[in-house]
C-alpha cells in the first residue's frame, strides 16, 4: 500500500474538539513556503481564498501545501531580431501549477507588466477553475513581457515563434496546453501551433492540439472566441433568479472591452439587458438610454478604445463606478476592484469576467454593502471549457457545430453553478468560498484516489 502523506493524514484519528482554524491573514503556510509578506501580493491573496475554503473543509495540511505552490516555474530569455536589424532580449514564462486532474492548461499573457507572481497566481486559478467546471485539465499559465501594440506583425511573429521554441520541451498536447489570454490572439496561437508542429514533425499525432484558441480555419473551435463572455452570461442566467433579477430588465456596466468584456456585453444585450456604462484603458463612457455593444465593438476594433465613442458621453472614473446598475462585469486585469472602487459601486451583483479582479479589502467592502459576487473561477471558466472542446475535436479529428459547443458549454456552467450553490448551502459561506470548496472537493478526491508517488 502506498505510504502517502495524504493517506496518513486521512487515517490519523481525529481529535474530538477541532482546533480553531488559523487566521488566513497570517496562515502558517505563508511563512513555511516563504510567501511575500505584503498583503497586496496577488499570489498571497489568491492562495488565501483557497486556504479559507480549505480550513472550512478541514483539509489536510498536505493538500494545502501542495496547492499553495506551483509544480514548475519556467523562465526563459530569448533574443529576437527587430525590423530595424537590432536584437532585443525578451523574457517569457510558463508556470505549471498542478496536473492532478489532467495536463496543465492555461493561457499566455502578452503584456509589458507580466511578472512571475502574476503568472503563478493565474496558473493557480486555472487549477481551481478546471476542477470546478469539470474539465480534465490541471492549471498552468505563461506569458511574454512584451507590449504587442509596440511591435509590427512581423516582429510579433518572430517573438512568438522564438518563445515557442524556447518552451517547446516543456509543453505538449498531453502535457501542457497553452491558450490565449490578455494581449494574445488566435493569430498568435496559429504561429505557436505551426512552430510546435514544425519542431515535432517526426513524432506525435495531432501536434496542433498543443494549443487552443486557434483560428477556426486552422484547428480552432466554433464558439471559442466568445466562450469566456458566453460563460459569464450563462452563469448570470443561472444565478440571477436567486437575486430576484430578470436578465431582460437588467442594466449593466462593463470594465474592460477586450475579448471578455465585449463578448459579455454583446451576449447579455442580445438577451434584452441594457449596457449603460463601459470603461477601458482609454477612458469611461456612459449613455443611460443604452450603448449598443455590437456597434461599440466595431468602433473599438477601428479606434483601439472606447474613449471617443460618439454615441455616449465621456464620464469620470467616479461617475462610471457610481452608475446605478444591476450587474457590474469587471473584465479587465487583476486587482482593479480595490476598496475605493468597491465603495463607489452601486450594483446588485458583480460578475467577475476577469481573473482575480477583486482584492480582499474590495471584497469585504462589497459584502458590507450586500453586493453578491459571482467569483471568477466560476464566472470566467467558459474560455477553458471551450478550449477543452477544441482539444477534444483536435484529438478525435471531428468538428462540432456551434449549437453543440454552446449546449455543452452551458451544461458545464450550469453544473458548476449547481455545485457552488450546494457548497454554499452546506458550509453557509459566501459564493467565492463556496466555489473554492466545490473545486477542492474534486481535487482532494483525486489525490485520495491517486495517492502521491512513490
Ligand atoms: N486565458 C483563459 C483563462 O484565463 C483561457 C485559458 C484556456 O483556454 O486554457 O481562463
Amino acid at each position: 500500500m502506498p505510504t502517502t502523506a495524504v493517506r496518513k493524514a486521512k487515517e490519523a484519528p481525529r481529535k474530538s474538539a477541532p482546533k480553531p482554524a488559523p487566521s488566513i491573514d497570517n496562515h502558517p503556510i505563508y511563512s513555511e513556503l516563504g510567501f511575500p509578506t505584503d498583503p497586496n501580493n496577488l499570489y498571497r491573496q489568491t492562495v488565501g481564498y483557497m486556504l479559507t475554503a480549505a480550513e472550512l473543509m478541514d483539509l489536510s495540511d498536505e493538500i494545502k501545501l501542495i496547492l499553495a505552490q506551483p509544480k514548475n516555474e519556467i523562465m526563459v530569455h530569448f533574443p529576437v531580431k527587430m525590423d530595424n536589424g537590432q536584437f532585443r532580449i525578451f523574457k517569457g514564462y510558463r508556470v505549471q501549477h498542478n496536473n492532478a486532474l489532467g495536463p496543465y492548461k492555461g493561457g499566455l499573457r502578452f503584456h509589458p507588466d507580466v511578472h512571475l507572481d502574476d503568472v503563478k497566481s493565474l496558473a493557480f486559478l486555472m487549477t481551481m477553475k478546471c476542477s470546478l467546471v469539470g474539465v480534465p485539465f490541471g492549471g498552468g499559465k505563461g506569458g511574454i513581457k512584451v507590449n504587442p501594440r509596440e511591435h509590427s506583425s512581423a516582429e510579433m511573429q518572430r517573438i512568438v515563434r522564438r518563445f515557442t521554441s524556447a518552451i517547446a520541451h516543456n509543453i505538449g498536447p498531453d502535457y501542457d496546453i497553452p491558450a490565449p489570454d490578455v494581449g494574445s490572439t488566435s493569430q498568435h496561437m496559429a504561429w505557436i501551433a505551426d512552430t510546435y508542429t514544425f519542431l515535432s514533425e517526426i513524432g506525435g499525432h495531432n501536434p496542433e492540439a498543443v494549443i487552443t484558441g486557434k483560428p477556426v480555419e486552422y484547428g480552432g473551435s466554433l464558439g471559442r472566441e466568445k466562450a469566456t463572455g458566453q460563460g459569464v452570461v450563462d452563469t448570470l442566467v443561472e444565478m440571477l433568479p436567486e437575486l430576484n433579477l430578470k436578465i431582460n430588465q437588467c442594466k449593466v456596466s462593463v470594465l474592460g472591452f477586450g475579448n471578455v468584456g465585449s463578448w459579455s456585453a454583446k451576449i447579455i444585450q442580445d438577451l434584452g439587458a441594457k449596457v449603460i456604462a463601459v470603461a477601458d484603458h482609454t477612458g469611461f463612457i456612459r449613455n443611460d438610454r443604452g450603448i449598443d455593444a455590437h456597434d461599440l465593438a466595431t468602433y473599438v476594433a477601428r479606434s483601439g478604445g472606447v474613449a471617443n465613442y460618439p454615441k455616449a458621453t465621456k464620464v469620470s472614473k467616479e461617475e462610471f463606478y457610481k452608475t446605478k446598475v444591476d450587474i457590474f462585469i469587471p473584465a479587465a486585469l487583476e486587482q482593479m476592484i480595490q476598496e475605493p472602487e468597491a465603495k463607489m459601486l452601486n450594483c446588485t451583483v458583480v460578475a467577475e469576467g476577469a481573473n482575480a479582479p477583486t482584492t480582499p479589502p474590495g471584497e469585504r467592502m462589497l459584502q458590507s454593502k450586500g453586493i453578491e459576487i459571482l467569483p471568477a473561477i466560476l464566472c470566467n471558466a467558459g474560455g477553458v471549457t471551450v478550449s477543452y472542446f477544441e482539444w477534444v475535436q483536435n484529438k478525435t479529428c471531428h468538428s462540432w457545430d456551434l449549437t453543440k459547443v454552446d449546449a455543452e458549454l452551458n451544461k458545464h456552467m450550469v453544473q458548476a453553478a449547481g455545485r457552488v450553490r450546494e457548497a454554499r448551502k452546506h458550509y453557509k459561506c459566501d459564493m467565492r468560498t463556496a466555489a473554492y470548496v466545490a473545486s477542492l472537493q474534486r481535487l482532494t478526491k483525486a489525490y485520495e484516489l491517486r495517492g502521491i508517488f512513490p
